[in-house]
């Protein structure tokens, strides 16, 4: 089902995000995950892409399998740098001719040692992914947002007239990048709406279970860490570290829910406990 039809129905979507596991071990992991989560029933789950194409068989071969053998409504992200128009071409019929009707278009990060050649092919930002997309008609697009401004950007203005230019392009929603002070998502809000940016902003939610995995990924996106969460968790266990993040984003859905927020989107990292204990919590609340 399309997202845009969704997002005109309800209220507050939920949806999960996961990647294309690496072997055999972590792919039962995932089966299980999603089987887990399922109970939720999630308005779409997510699949992630390599930028650069490293995992394009992958993600195509997991999104298909997470929508024929769990029967869950599914949005494939695809990557722009370093694909030719012809690459997206490709994968975008054959998600047309599997049903998959949801593109998550982002521009991607490839990998440090991509040869630079490589880097721009026949797009070189995320805006012409969804220009590109948008004419082979059919698809529900959401593009990524940056509460905290991406890291690269000139500014945090400048990186709001490109987002804006992705909505220009056609995109029908957003999801953020993940963030842990909710000021940032509010901020980012009162920003897209001067803007005149008026597609739903979905917020990223990613649990904090262990906090030099987490520092590794606020590193790469640039989300800040609150000084609070750093103090409740040095020195802790992974168990007590968990509990810390789990209640911390808890009572962070908790506050977007009551806020009004179009939907939530979990960054599960393939792993089911965190997310379900959040949910136990908040599911009552998330309007339908
Ligand atoms: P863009 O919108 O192209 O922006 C990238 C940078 O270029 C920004 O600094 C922006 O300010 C600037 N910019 C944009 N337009 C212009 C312009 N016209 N002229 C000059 N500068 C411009 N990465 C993956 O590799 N695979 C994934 O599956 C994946 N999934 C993600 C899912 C979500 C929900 C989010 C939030 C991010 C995801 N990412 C993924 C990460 C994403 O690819 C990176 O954050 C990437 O660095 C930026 O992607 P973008 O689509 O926002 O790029």
């Amino acid at each position: 089902m399309n997202i845009s039809d969704m997002l005109k129905e309800k209220r507050t979507l939920l949806s999960f995000e996961f990647f294309p596991p690496k072997d055999l071990e972590s792919e039962s992991v995932l089966d299980e995950t999603v089987s887990k989560l399922r109970r939720f029933d999630p308005d779409f789950v997510s699949v992630t892409y390599g930028a650069g194409g490293g995992t394009r068989e992958k993600t195509i071969d997991w999104t298909l399998r997470i929508k024929n053998e769990h029967q869950l409504n599914v949005m494939m992200h695809l990557t722009c740098i370093a694909s030719s128009s012809g690459d997206i071409n490709d994968i975008v019929n054959k998600l047309k001719e599997e049903d998959i009707r949801n593109i998550l278009a982002l521009r991607g990060d490839p990998p440090r040692d991509f040869p630079e050649d490589r880097k721009k092919m026949d797009f070189t930002n995320a805006y012409q992914l969804v220009e590109y997309i948008r004419d082979l008609n059919g698809f529900t697009v959401g593009v990524a947002g940056h509460p905290e401004g991406h890291m690269e950007a000139p500014s945090i203005d400048r990186d709001m007239d490109y987002l804006k230019m992705k909505v220009d392009a056609g995109a029908d929603f957003i999801i953020t990048q993940l963030f842990f002070d909710n000021n940032y998502l509010y901020d980012f809000m009162d920003r897209a709406a001067a803007a005149r940016i008026e597609k739903p902003i979905i917020p990223g939610i990613m649990p904090i279970v262990n906090i030099s995995q987490i520092r590794k990924f606020t590193q790469m996106c640039g989300a800040t860490i609150p000084e609070r969460i750093v103090k409740k968790m040095e020195g802790r266990t992974i168990e007590e570290m968990t509990d810390v993040g789990v209640q911390y984003a808890t009572e962070q859905c908790l506050e977007l829910l009551s806020f009004g927020v179009k939907g939530l989107h979990f960054y599960t990292l393939n792993r089911n406990q965190a997310t379900e204990r959040i949910l136990d919590e908040i599911a009552g609340e998330i309007k339908v």
